[in-house]
């Protein structure tokens, strides 16, 4: 049973925004258009394995993706952990295709792909590591004699997997394909044949992990040192994502495409909110959608019913996630 889906990713989001608001020959476009890039394919690898996890339908096994939890002051993440109550699994998903190589002898995962070699971190101590903090965490919290097994799986197909010959055949059981993933389950399920955690503990720690799974902040600004002030104002049009729409008719208006919407200003208040801060004043919002008065942005801030804080002029509305997925629909 599927107990916690995806978050949606935030992450990805922010840097469409990022890339919307960036000037078009900024410096750092390209780096973004890279992370982008390589986060959508992370996504879609996580989500291509839904499949194989959907025909777990035991009693008692339930399927956590997209994890984040604490383990001392740091954070770990596992991109799918399966709780059995005869094992855990944690999998690590990799959707990178090419010629992939693990190389033992420097511990790095190099894909070639048009001949050109592009090195990694290795999987395999990446799992190793997460292993550890998962034991951790879950001995801090009173769960121990629980046996902890980890899998990387590569979800396209056509990804060609290769060794170094000094890895045993053991060191590389843990590198399967997607395709695999059920028979390796199985298999766990043989090997592993008597109950560590009661239906009890199955529900007490299934409540741990979703009540301690903390999503990761929001600091995509800072990591690419980006000052905001270098960000385009305006309001964007949703359909061709040029800057500035004209304000025409009380409707917005887009030059490029010739379209005319009434809520484009919206999904630009959720560029500012993924970008720059959770809360924003009438006076931030003017400037940030350059509009011609404050009574004009005082509108269409009242209009989206936000909660407020302060009744003067300083007015803090507070704009939170929840606000955009209902007002409008998100997709990447
Ligand atoms: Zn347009």
């Amino acid at each position: 049973m599927l107990k916690k889906e995806h978050d949606v990713s935030m992450k990805i989001l922010t840097l469409q925004a990022l890339l919307r608001r960036l000037p078009k020959h900024h410096l750092k476009r390209h780096q973004v258009e890279k992370e982008l890039a390589r986060r959508i394919a992370g996504l879609r690898g996580e989500e291509s394995i839904n499949y194989e996890l959907s025909l777990l339908q035991g009693k008692n096994e339930y399927i956590f993706q997209d994890l984040r939890l604490p383990n001392g002051e740091h954070y770990f993440q596992i991109d799918a952990l399966l709780l059995h109550p005869n094992f855990i699994l944690t999998i690590e998903v990799k959707n990178i295709g090419g010629t992939i190589y693990f190389d033992k002898k420097f511990n790095q995962m190099i894909r070639i792909l048009n001949d050109q070699e592009e090195v990694f971190p290795n999987p395999i101590l990446q799992i190793k590591r997460q292993r550890t903090h998962l034991k951790e965490f879950l001995n801090s919290h009173k769960i121990e004699d629980i046996p902890i097994e980890s899998l990387i799986v590569f979800s396209n197909p056509y990804t060609l997997l290769k060794s170094s010959p000094e890895y045993t055949p053991q060191e590389l059981s843990n590198i399967i394909q997607r395709a695999e993933l059920p028979f390796k389950i199985e298999r766990f399920k043989q090997t592993y044949n008597s109950e560590k955690l009661t239906p009890k503990d199955i529900r007490r720690l299934s409540s741990l992990l979703l009540k301690k799974h903390i999503p990761s902040p929001n600091t995509t600004l800072e990591n690419y040192k980006i000052n905001p002030g270098e960000l385009l104002k305006g309001v964007h049009c949703p359909n061709c994502f040029e800057l500035p729409m004209q304000r025409k008719l009380r409707k917005w208006y887009c030059s490029q495409c010739k379209i005319f919407s009434t809520t484009a200003h919206i999904n630009s208040i959720f560029d500012y909110y993924l970008l720059l801060s959770e809360t924003i004043t009438n006076r931030k919002l003017q400037d940030f959608l350059q509009l011609p008065s404050r009574t004009s942005s005082l509108h269409l801030l009242r209009s989206m019913n936000l909660e407020s804080i302060g009744t003067t002029k300083g007015t803090k509305y507070f704009l939170d996630f929840d606000t955009f997925s209902t007002l409008n629909r998100i997709s990447y």
